[in-house]
């Protein structure tokens, strides 16, 4: 196990409300308004912190926790909206691509993607994804393989399909920006032009900073919605346990981390 502490991030208090209880606290620290919890979660080294909604905060609080607290890693719980159909509230996506779907050129009504970092006019346009690193991948491949967990209870057969179906968990791409997606024709044209699997608002900016850091980036993200017209009203009814569920899966994760 990796002597620096892994960094685990949330946006809200909900994501990091399990996490939080599996905590043996050794101390804390506030920086910035932001608050950071140290200890253990079965006997690895952590750094725990809510870095609230949106790019700018995640890379302002990963920032801090790769700088400021040493961590060698740093792992993201939370929700997500769904883009993939084969996909249900409740299944899981872990981040094998990230990408920030809201940065770029835009010209006339389309987006011209760039690689984060690099500035969005004329030149070269080198691959806009950040990946998961090879050895990580694989690490993390093997262990999601023989992974059971909880079926999702709140979800029932309206946000799968069928009832009993058993929580699916994919490692996928991952689009980033800075809007919750309520939107049909927004979600669409995401899915035509990405074809990912999740949709959220931290992310890619979480593995924009640890690229520069040198340090590895998970992104662990339960589906709470479908980033349609209810996404509003599912993300309130399914938030509790699909922050539960990504939860469940980073703990799991955690000595898979510490060990690449
Ligand atoms: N707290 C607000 C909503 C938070 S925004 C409220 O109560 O209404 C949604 C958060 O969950 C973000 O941190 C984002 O990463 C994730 N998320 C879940 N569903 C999403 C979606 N459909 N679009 C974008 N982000 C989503």
């Amino acid at each position: 196990m990796t002597k620096r502490p892994l960094a685990i991030l949330s946006a809200m208090p909900e994501e990091m409300t399990s996490l939080g209880g599996a905590l043996d606290p050794a101390g804390d620290a506030t920086i910035a308004g932001f608050h950071f919890r140290h200890g253990r979660i079965d006997g690895q080294p952590v750094v725990l912190a809510e870095a609230g909604v949106g790019k700018v905060a995640a890379g302002l609080v990963s920032s801090l926790l790769l700088d400021h607290f040493n961590c060698g890693a740093v792992i993201f719980s939370g929700v997500a909206g769904r883009l993939d159909d084969e996909l249900a509230i409740g299944d899981i996506v872990i981040g094998d691509e990230l990408i920030q779907h809201d940065y770029g050129a835009l010209t006339g009504d389309s987006l011209k993607l760039y690689r984060p970092g690099i500035p969005p006019i004329g030149g070269p346009r080198d691959q806009p994804a950040f990946r998961l690193e090879p050895r990580l991948r694989q690490a993390v491949a093997e262990a999601i393989a023989d992974l059971r967990l909880p079926a999702f209870a709140a979800g029932g057969a309206g946000a799968n399909g069928a009832p009993d179906r058993a929580v699916r968990v994919r490692l996928g791409r991952i689009l980033t920006g800075d809007q919750f997606i309520n939107s049909v024709a927004t979600r669409d044209r995401l899915v035509r032009e990405f074809k990912g699997q999740a949709v959220e608002m931290e992310g890619a900016a979480l593995a924009q900073v640890c690229e520069r850091f040198g340090v590895p980036c998970l992104v662990v993200r339960c589906l709470s919605d479908r980033a349609g017209e209810d996404s509003h009203l599912d993300f309130a009814a399914f938030l509790a346990e699909a922050a539960n569920l990504a939860a469940i899966v980073v703990r799991r994760l955690i000595p898979v981390v510490a060990a690449v």
